[in-house]
């Protein structure tokens, strides 16, 4: 049998993609981002191609789509969709969150479980990639509606999880709140205290310290660490976060322990901008316990503005957080942020950034990590909960935070390697999807065809 070339060969797992996938565009594009990049790795390795590792990995384990009814407090009988991708377990049990938002789809739940496979081969974990979520709405609903929403989720997904099978955690939509109520419904299920089925428990119950805020806080030690690389710091520069959820509020406040000053925040509504610095009390007063419009923080806080239309890209600043959705940042939000001298850009979220902006900020010289490292402290993090869980051990939150500056560390180093291994120095995009390609093909081969 003679070998396709790379470059064929990386040609016909896309038209595979395509083929099977034509209505998933987030999907498609999260599977061409990949692709694109791995033709060295290829190159290097011919064994890869000729054991199909891609064609195999491009398509889930396991895909599971439920039904999920429940009854709202008028008494109504509601139906929402609920899903579980359990995409690659090659490097240890699935493990990814749960997104609950309208916009949530298949083509949705397969990007984010894809990103995860490359995303936990970074953290060294040992944790495959998974992810899931519903269409349902969690803003507006009662304490009440959202339990019994959760209750219904777990009454089917008890049956496809475990701490050795698949570990489901929060995302968009889903928090603290959320995985109480789902842990409580396993554990009523199952009648097992099985802590290590889910992260992001509460920390009076099996959480791990610094969960909340890992996601936040790897994104600006990721950031960092590439600047330190250039000679440069996080110190006396201004940010530019988008987003006002987990991920966001933790990233602003990293950025102000290390001397910077974030100036925006945002949700679905419009931006703030505070050119005091935001104050990270009152937004996580508005957002996290009110549960309120981001509006309200520059109703409370005199130094900051309210802006209901166009974009937060368009606030000038040195540094570039995207904490909100995907592809929230396209390339006339690019040409804006470089016109405005960013100098470096970590995506908080799940592929905030559209392709084109990438290949401008990258063509700018702005240095540029993608989410798969950037916000791999998050996942990193559910896996050493996952770990204390399994020693019933509990760690502090110096010890925890640590843990977590030292992985970000490693994930950079290992990005930033990889980017010179395969000649383009500083190329986070391709450090990141080849180093993580490797480990998980490496595993693939290893294990034979299954
Ligand atoms: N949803 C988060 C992510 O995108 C965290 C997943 C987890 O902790 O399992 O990585």
């Amino acid at each position: 049998m003679t070998l396709p070339t790379p470059k064929a060969h990386l040609q016909s797992v896309a038209d595979t993609v395509a083929g099977r996938s034509a209505a998933e565009p987030e999907f498609l594009q999260a599977v061409r981002e990949v692709l694109d990049t791995l033709e060295p790795v290829l190159a290097q390795r011919p064994e890869f191609i000729e054991a199909g590792i891609l064609d195999r990995l491009v398509e889930p384990e396991r895909q599971l789509i439920f039904r999920v009814p429940w009854t709202d407090d008028a008494g109504r009988v509601r139906v929402n969709r609920g899903y579980r991708v359990q995409f690659n377990s090659a490097l240890g049990p699935y493990k990814g969150g749960l997104r609950f938002h309208p916009t949530v789809n298949l083509s949705v739940v397969k990007f984010l479980g894809f990103e995860q496979i490359f995303k936990n081969a970074l953290t060294s974990q040992r944790i495959g990639g998974g992810k899931g979520g519903s269409d349902f709405d969690p803003s507006g609903k009662s304490d009440a509606e959202v339990m019994r929403f959760c209750q219904s989720f777990m009454t089917e997904l008890v049956h496809h999880i475990g701490e050795h099978t698949d570990i489901p955690a929060g995302d968009i939509g889903v928090g603290g709140r959320e995985i109480g109520y789902l842990f409580g419904q396993y554990r009523r299920i199952t009648q097992r205290y099985e802590a290590g089925v889910l992260t992001g428990k509460g920390v009076g119950w099996g959480g791990a310290e610094v969960r909340t805020e890992a996601t936040g806080y790897g994104a600006v030690f990721f950031a960092e660490e590439m600047l330190l690389r250039a000679g440069e710091g996080i110190e006396g520069r201004r940010a530019i976060v988008s987003g006002s959820g987990n991920v966001a509020t933790y990233a602003i406040e990293k950025v102000q322990q290390l001397g910077g000053t974030a100036v925006t925040a945002s949700d679905s509504s419009g931006y703030i901008v505070d050119e005091a610095g935001i104050d990270v009390e009152l937004l996580k007063q508005i957002k996290e316990v009110e549960r309120a419009r981001i509006s309200e923080y520059a109703e409370r806080r005199s130094s900051a503005r309210f802006v209901s239309s166009g974009s937060v890209w368009q606030v000038p600043g040195e540094l570039a957080f995207p904490c909100a959705t995907q592809n929230e940042l396209d390339v006339d939000d690019a040409r804006a942020l470089i016109a405005g001298g960013v100098r470096a850009v970590a995506e908080g979220a799940n592929m905030p950034t559209t392709p084109e902006a990438v290949e401008l900020f990258q063509a700018a010289g702005v240095l540029f990590a993608p989410g798969k490292a950037a916000n791999a402290g998050g996942v990193a993090t559910s896996a050493l909960e996952m770990s204390q869980n399994a020693a019933r051990s509990r760690w502090d939150r110096q010890t925890s935070e640590s843990r977590l500056h030292d992985i970000m560390r490693d994930v950079h180093a290992s990005a930033y390697e990889a980017s010179v291994r395969y000649g383009r120095p500083g190329d986070y995009v391709l450090g990141a999807n080849s180093a993580a390609f490797e480990t998980v093909a490496q595993a693939m081969l290893e294990q034979g065809v299954i």
